[in-house]
Protein backbone atom coordinates (compact mmCIF):
# COMPACT_ATOMS: atom_id res chain seq x y z
CA UNK A 1 0.00 0.00 0.00
CA UNK A 2 1.74 3.37 -1.06
CA UNK A 3 0.12 6.03 1.18
CA UNK A 4 0.58 9.83 1.94
CA UNK A 5 0.51 11.32 5.13
CA UNK A 6 -1.17 15.10 5.01
CA UNK A 7 -2.67 17.55 7.67
CA UNK A 8 -1.33 20.84 9.45
CA UNK A 9 0.80 21.01 12.15
CA UNK A 10 0.47 19.61 15.95
CA UNK A 11 -2.56 17.11 14.47
CA UNK A 12 -0.08 13.86 15.63
CA UNK A 13 0.58 12.93 11.97
CA UNK A 14 3.60 11.40 13.58
CA UNK A 15 1.97 9.03 16.18
CA UNK A 16 -0.32 7.86 13.15
CA UNK A 17 2.69 7.22 10.82
CA UNK A 18 4.11 5.54 13.17
CA UNK A 19 0.89 3.18 13.93
CA UNK A 20 0.05 2.54 10.59
CA UNK A 21 3.50 1.76 9.41
CA UNK A 22 3.74 -1.00 12.01
CA UNK A 23 -0.10 -2.05 11.35
CA UNK A 24 0.82 -2.40 7.40
CA UNK A 25 4.36 -3.55 7.68
CA UNK A 26 5.84 -0.61 5.42
CA UNK A 27 8.12 1.62 5.88
CA UNK A 28 7.72 5.56 7.50
CA UNK A 29 8.94 7.70 4.79
CA UNK A 30 9.75 11.09 6.43
CA UNK A 31 11.70 13.62 3.66
CA UNK A 32 12.25 15.93 7.27
CA UNK A 33 14.13 13.13 8.74
CA UNK A 34 15.77 12.28 6.07
CA UNK A 35 17.10 15.96 5.50
CA UNK A 36 18.38 16.03 8.73
CA UNK A 37 20.11 12.67 8.97
CA UNK A 38 22.17 14.39 5.66
CA UNK A 39 22.84 17.31 7.61
CA UNK A 40 24.22 14.99 9.93
CA UNK A 41 26.38 13.03 7.83
CA UNK A 42 27.57 16.44 6.36
CA UNK A 43 27.04 14.78 2.90
CA UNK A 44 27.04 17.00 -0.11
CA UNK A 45 23.40 17.37 -0.64
CA UNK A 46 22.98 17.94 3.42
CA UNK A 47 25.42 21.01 3.22
CA UNK A 48 23.05 22.06 -0.07
CA UNK A 49 20.09 21.44 2.35
CA UNK A 50 21.52 23.04 5.63
CA UNK A 51 22.60 25.99 2.56
CA UNK A 52 18.52 26.35 2.11
CA UNK A 53 17.57 26.02 6.11
CA UNK A 54 19.64 28.63 7.43
CA UNK A 55 18.81 31.17 4.33
CA UNK A 56 15.17 30.48 5.78
CA UNK A 57 14.07 29.05 3.22
CA UNK A 58 12.12 25.39 2.53
CA UNK A 59 14.31 22.92 1.17
CA UNK A 60 13.67 23.30 -2.94
CA UNK A 61 11.87 20.87 -5.11
CA UNK A 62 14.34 19.66 -7.06
CA UNK A 63 16.64 18.55 -4.41
CA UNK A 64 13.25 17.15 -2.58
CA UNK A 65 12.75 15.21 -5.21
CA UNK A 66 16.31 13.49 -5.58
CA UNK A 67 15.88 12.53 -2.20
CA UNK A 68 12.61 11.07 -2.70
CA UNK A 69 13.56 9.63 -5.73
CA UNK A 70 16.87 7.76 -4.22
CA UNK A 71 14.90 6.72 -1.34
CA UNK A 72 12.34 4.56 -3.80
CA UNK A 73 14.76 2.81 -5.09
CA UNK A 74 15.51 1.27 -1.52
CA UNK A 75 14.10 -2.81 -1.46
CA UNK A 76 12.27 -1.77 1.78
CA UNK A 77 9.97 0.18 -0.81
CA UNK A 78 8.30 -2.64 -3.13
CA UNK A 79 5.56 -3.44 -1.30
CA UNK A 80 4.55 -0.08 -0.03
CA UNK A 81 5.60 3.05 1.64
CA UNK A 82 4.17 5.97 3.88
CA UNK A 83 5.34 9.33 2.74
CA UNK A 84 5.63 12.03 5.28
CA UNK A 85 6.65 16.06 4.85
CA UNK A 86 6.24 15.10 0.58
CA UNK A 87 4.30 16.14 -1.56
CA UNK A 88 4.93 20.18 -0.16
CA UNK A 89 3.38 21.70 -2.76
CA UNK A 90 1.18 20.95 -6.09
CA UNK A 91 4.48 20.99 -8.19
CA UNK A 92 5.79 18.20 -5.75
CA UNK A 93 2.49 16.51 -6.14
CA UNK A 94 2.84 16.35 -9.61
CA UNK A 95 6.67 15.12 -9.47
CA UNK A 96 5.98 12.72 -7.45
CA UNK A 97 3.53 10.90 -9.66
CA UNK A 98 6.04 11.18 -12.32
CA UNK A 99 8.33 9.58 -9.93
CA UNK A 100 6.15 6.82 -8.90
CA UNK A 101 5.04 6.27 -12.80
CA UNK A 102 8.67 5.26 -13.81
CA UNK A 103 8.16 2.09 -11.35
CA UNK A 104 4.36 1.58 -12.39
CA UNK A 105 2.97 2.71 -9.22
CA UNK A 106 0.54 5.24 -8.12
CA UNK A 107 -0.52 6.66 -4.82
CA UNK A 108 -3.08 4.56 -3.41
CA UNK A 109 -4.38 6.80 -0.74
CA UNK A 110 -3.55 10.04 0.51
CA UNK A 111 -4.67 10.11 4.51
CA UNK A 112 -6.06 13.91 5.49
CA UNK A 113 -5.52 14.42 9.16
CA UNK A 114 -7.90 17.09 9.53
CA UNK A 115 -8.61 18.83 13.20
CA UNK A 116 -10.13 22.52 14.22
CA UNK A 117 -7.54 24.83 15.10
CA UNK A 118 -8.48 25.27 18.71
CA UNK A 119 -7.69 21.86 19.27
CA UNK A 120 -4.31 21.82 16.60
CA UNK A 121 -3.06 25.30 19.17
CA UNK A 122 -4.15 22.47 22.34
CA UNK A 123 -2.13 19.78 21.17
CA UNK A 124 0.96 21.85 19.89
CA UNK A 125 0.84 24.25 23.70
CA UNK A 126 1.07 21.23 25.14
CA UNK A 127 3.01 19.04 23.51
CA UNK A 128 6.34 18.18 26.08
CA UNK A 129 9.82 16.84 24.23
CA UNK A 130 12.53 14.80 25.60
CA UNK A 131 16.00 15.88 24.63
CA UNK A 132 17.73 13.11 24.81
CA UNK A 133 15.77 10.98 22.74
CA UNK A 134 13.09 12.89 20.87
CA UNK A 135 9.58 11.17 22.22
CA UNK A 136 6.76 13.83 22.50
CA UNK A 137 4.65 13.85 24.97
CA UNK A 138 1.50 15.72 25.94
CA UNK A 139 0.18 17.26 28.81
CA UNK A 140 -3.03 15.73 29.46
CA UNK A 141 -3.51 13.34 26.07
CA UNK A 142 -0.06 11.56 26.18
CA UNK A 143 1.39 11.71 29.71
CA UNK A 144 4.28 10.32 30.80
CA UNK A 145 4.08 8.29 33.72
CA UNK A 146 5.73 10.31 36.20
CA UNK A 147 4.60 14.25 34.93
CA UNK A 148 7.33 16.66 33.40
CA UNK A 149 10.08 13.07 33.22
CA UNK A 150 10.61 10.96 29.68
CA UNK A 151 9.31 7.08 30.34
CA UNK A 152 12.16 6.01 28.18
CA UNK A 153 15.16 7.56 29.71
CA UNK A 154 14.59 9.80 32.95
CA UNK A 155 14.98 13.32 31.20
CA UNK A 156 13.66 16.45 32.26
CA UNK A 157 10.65 17.15 29.24
CA UNK A 158 11.33 20.42 27.75
CA UNK A 159 8.40 22.57 25.69
CA UNK A 160 10.19 23.49 22.19
CA UNK A 161 10.31 27.40 21.79
CA UNK A 162 8.76 27.79 18.81
CA UNK A 163 5.52 25.22 20.19
CA UNK A 164 3.60 28.91 20.93
CA UNK A 165 -0.06 29.87 19.68
CA UNK A 166 1.34 32.85 17.95
CA UNK A 167 4.33 30.92 16.30
CA UNK A 168 1.87 27.82 15.44
CA UNK A 169 -1.06 30.21 14.25
CA UNK A 170 1.42 32.13 11.38
CA UNK A 171 2.23 28.19 10.64
CA UNK A 172 -0.75 27.10 10.02
CA UNK A 173 -1.34 30.03 7.57
CA UNK A 174 1.48 29.09 5.68
CA UNK A 175 0.55 25.14 5.80
CA UNK A 176 -3.16 25.71 4.48
CA UNK A 177 -1.56 28.43 1.43
CA UNK A 178 0.49 25.13 0.32
CA UNK A 179 -1.39 22.38 0.70
CA UNK A 180 -4.69 23.44 0.06
CA UNK A 181 -4.04 22.87 -3.51
CA UNK A 182 -2.48 19.56 -3.00
CA UNK A 183 -5.49 18.22 -1.64
CA UNK A 184 -7.29 19.85 -4.50
CA UNK A 185 -4.90 17.63 -6.92
CA UNK A 186 -5.95 14.36 -4.92
CA UNK A 187 -9.37 15.14 -4.47
CA UNK A 188 -9.90 15.31 -8.22
CA UNK A 189 -8.45 11.75 -8.35
CA UNK A 190 -10.39 10.58 -5.65
CA UNK A 191 -8.04 8.95 -3.64
CA UNK A 192 -7.92 11.14 -0.88
CA UNK A 193 -9.22 10.18 2.84
CA UNK A 194 -10.44 13.08 5.35
CA UNK A 195 -9.82 11.68 8.81
CA UNK A 196 -11.12 13.54 12.46
CA UNK A 197 -7.48 14.15 13.72
CA UNK A 198 -9.59 14.65 17.20
CA UNK A 199 -9.22 12.14 19.78
CA UNK A 200 -6.65 9.78 21.29
CA UNK A 201 -3.71 8.45 19.26
CA UNK A 202 -6.15 5.30 19.32
CA UNK A 203 -9.06 6.41 18.38
CA UNK A 204 -7.31 7.81 15.02
CA UNK A 205 -5.41 5.17 14.18
CA UNK A 206 -8.63 3.08 14.17
CA UNK A 207 -10.75 5.74 12.38
CA UNK A 208 -7.80 5.42 9.56
CA UNK A 209 -6.94 1.48 9.71
CA UNK A 210 -11.28 1.15 9.62
CA UNK A 211 -11.16 3.63 6.55
CA UNK A 212 -8.18 2.07 4.16
CA UNK A 213 -9.69 -1.57 5.58
CA UNK A 214 -13.01 -0.76 4.31
CA UNK A 215 -11.79 0.40 0.53
CA UNK A 216 -10.55 -3.56 -0.10
ZN1 LIG B 1 13.59 10.31 26.42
Amino acid sequence: MRLIIMGPPGVGKGSLASDLTKHYHIPHISTGEMFRAEIKKGSPVGKLVQNQINAGKFVNDSLTNDIVRIRLQARDVKEGFLMDGYPRNLRQAEDFDHILMQYGWTVDYVIYLDSPEDVILDRITGRRVCPTCGSTYHVRNNKPKVEGICDKDQTPLVQRPDDTVAITKERLVIYHDQTQPIIEYYRSKGNIITIDGRGSIEEVSRRVIEELDGKK
